[in-house]
C-alpha cells in the first residue's frame, strides 16, 4: 500500500553544525586509535541509537575522570569546565578530541578575555547546564555571575561611585528575545557595556520551522531520543499549532491510525538526531 499523504521534511531537521562536527570526530576515532580504549565524558550526544552505534565501534561513555587513564576521550559540543580541561592535560598518556563546538569555544574566550580585562561578565544562561558551567569557569569568580532575568541584575551597577565595566554575553540557546530585554535593561548604567551575541541561531531557527510546519500540515513527526530536552521542546511547539504532533524515536514507533485522512505530515527532528533515523522514518512511512 503507498502513502496517500505529502510529506514536507524541514531544512533544519536533525543535527546541528556543533553536534555533527562531535559526531564526526567521534567516529573517526577508532580509526586513528585503533588500539587504544575511547570514552566519551558523559554520552558525546542525547541520542540513544547513536550512543549504542558509537558503543559497538568502540567509543563508550566514562561516567568519571578516574576512568581515564593511557586512552582516548572526547569533549562534547558543549565543553568542559577550565578546570576539568587543566585535570585531563595531566593524565600521562591521554589523547584529547576536543569536540566542544566552535560557537561554544568562541564564548569560553570571551569570558576569559573580559575577565582577564577587569570587566564584569554577566551570562544569561541556565546556571545547571553544563555549557554554562564551562563558560563561568573561564572568569574571575568574583566578578562573573550567571541570570536568567534582568531583575537578577545586581541594583548595585546603577548606584556605584566608580561606573562598572560590563561584558554581557549569553549561553548558546538561549532566546534573543531575553538577551536583547537584559541588554536593554543594562543601558541605563553609567560605565561601559560591551555586548557580545554568543547565541547560536540554529535552536530558534529549526523550532521557527516546526511551527511554521505544524500550522501548514495535518500532523507532525518530531523524530529523537526521549531523553533529549530539545527534542522534548520541538514536539510541545509542534503541538501548540497542530494536536496531531507525535514525538518519536525510531521507525518502529509509528502508528498506522496516526495518518488516517491526513494529506500533509511534516517532520522535523531535534539537534541530536542523525540524518539515517529520518530517512528509516520516511521509508516506513511509504510502507504503512
Ligand atoms: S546548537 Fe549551536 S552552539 Fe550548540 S552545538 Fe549546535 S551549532 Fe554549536
Amino acid at each position: 500500500m503507498g502513502r496517500k499523504f505529502k510529506i514536507v521534511v524541514a531544512e533544519t531537521a536533525g543535527f546541528c553544525f556543533g553536534v555533527k562536527r562531535a559526531v564526526n570526530l567521534a567516529n573517526r576515532a577508532p580509526n586513528l586509535y585503533p588500539d587504544r580504549p575511547i570514552l566519551t565524558l558523559g554520552p558525546i550526544i542525547h541520542n540513544p541509537q547513536v550512543v549504542a552505534q558509537l558503543a559497538a565501534k568502540g567509543v563508550k561513555k566514562a561516567e568519571d575522570i578516574d576512568q581515564l587513564n593511557s586512552g582516548v576521550v572526547i569533549i562534547r559540543s558543549h565543553g568542559i569546565t577550565r578546570q576539568l580541561a587543566a585535570r585531563l592535560k595531566e593524565i600521562p598518556g591521554l589523547t584529547i578530541i576536543n569536540a566542544t563546538c566552535p560557537f561554544v569555544r568562541r564564548a569560553q574566550e570571551i569570558v576569559a578575555r573580559m575577565s582577564g580585562r577587569g570587566y564584569e561578565v554577566i551570562i544569561i544562561g541556565e546556571p545547571d547546564h553544563p555549557e554554562v558551567a564551562g563558560l563561568i569557569s573561564y572568569g574571575c569568580p568574583e566578578r562573573t555571575r550567571v541570570i536568567t532575568s534582568p531583575e537578577e541584575i545586581p541594583q548595585s551597577f546603577f548606584k556605584q561611585k566608580k561606573p562598572p565595566r560590563i561584558a554581557l554575553l549569553a549561553q548558546t540557546t538561549q532566546p534573543q528575545e531575553l538577551y536583547n530585554e537584559i541588554a536593554g535593561s543594562l543601558l541605563p548604567i553609567k560605565g561601559e557595556l560591551r555586548c557580545f551575541n554568543t547565541i547560536c541561531t540554529a535552536t530558534s531557527d529549526r523550532q521557527g520551522e516546526v511551527l511554521d510546519l505544524a500550522g501548514r500540515c495535518d500532523c507532525m513527526l518530531i523524530i529523537g531520543g526521549r531523553n533529549s530536552a530539545n527534542t522534548n521542546r520541538l514536539h510541545q511547539l509542534s503541538l501548540t499549532r497542530q494536536p496531531r504532533s507525535h514525538h518519536i524515536e525510531t521507525a518502529s514507533d509509528l502508528k498506522p491510525e496516526w495518518f488516517s485522512g491526513v494529506e500533509s505530515v511534516g517532520i522535523s527532528a531535534g539537534a541530536s538526531t542523525p540524518q539515517w533515523l529520518i530517512d528509516e522514518t520516511i521509508t516506513a512511512l511509504d510502507h504503512l
